[in-house]
């Protein structure tokens, strides 16, 4: 199976997982017809699109939901509080299923994790398929051990890294905003990013996939650089241990990675 990172940062996030046939999508938090435009420029047809499952409701996250809904009729799965706030948003045309344990679509199994995170019932998703698996783990303040539970032994990963400690205290942003990104119902810094990557890594993980990273508190290369220096620390070398690639704000070209 393959990951496709459509959309990855604090203005948008939306990620395809599958292949050109059929797959699920995590997340729609950009416009339909963008979101179109970036599966149009992978070469995956919109009916291959099966399902689209929601992490939060935080608009980064929702905003091209209704669109997607009303076009498609594919259905949406999350928590059911989560559901609850989408409906009383008017975000959902189509069916709400409430995951229970996993949910079995297009011969993966999709579980989630909660997550420590500002929002009704804020998750991370694990996806099995076959013998190997991958996860999405975006918005959350701090790696709780149910998070660290949900993600461990997955071959690829995309993982948080919004922002750089440095850029974050000494940015624009006022002082209230800048508390609620660092706590920990916030993000992850790359620091806290590049600490939880070790781990993975020590623990078989080969796609490292650095995602929502802020426009304002960070940029890819000083993303990449904290967490590549502390593989290294570890003794991990790229290319040989791990891959590490940065998803992009907004994808141009058909770019993926196979689990
Ligand atoms: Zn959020
Ligand atoms: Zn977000």
């Amino acid at each position: 199976m393959r990951i496709y990172s459509l959309f990855s940062s604090s203005k948008g996030n939306s990620i395809y997982i599958g292949d050109r046939t059929q797959g699920i999508l995590i997340d729609c938090g950009v416009s339909f017809k963008r979101l179109r435009q970036a599966l149009d420029i992978c070469e995956i047809p919109l009916s291959a699109v099966k399902a689209v499952f929601i992490t939060h409701e935080h608009s980064d996250h929702v905003k091209g939901l209704k669109g997607l809904t009303k076009a498609t009729g594919i259905p949406v799965y999350s928590h059911p509080l989560t559901l609850d706030e989408l409906y009383d948003n008017d975000m959902i045309c189509s069916q709400a299923m409430e995951i229970k344990d996993a949910a079995e679509l297009c011969g993966m199994r999709i579980s989630c994790f909660d997550t420590s995170h500002d929002a009704v019932s804020p998750c991370g998703y694990r996806i099995e398929c076959g013998s190997s698996a991958c996860a999405v783990c975006t918005d959350l303040g701090t790696v709780t051990d149910e998070v660290l539970t949900g993600i461990m032994g997955v071959s690829a990963i995309v993982l948080e890294a919004n922002y750089d400690e440095y850029m974050l205290r000494t940015g624009p942003y006022p002082f209230e905003t800048k508390q609620r990104i660092s706590c920990g119902i916030g993000h992850l810094s790359n620091d806290q990013c590049a600490e939880l990557a070790a781990k993975l890594v020590r623990n078989g993980t080969n796609d490292i996939i650095l995602g929502h990273l802020s426009q304002n508190n960070n940029t890819p290369a000083i993303a990449s650089a904290a967490v590549s220096a502390a593989l290294e620390r570890e003794g991990f070398t790229a290319g040989r241990d791990y891959m590490l690639s940065c998803a992009p704000a907004e994808c141009t070209e058909a770019v993926y990675v196979t689990f």
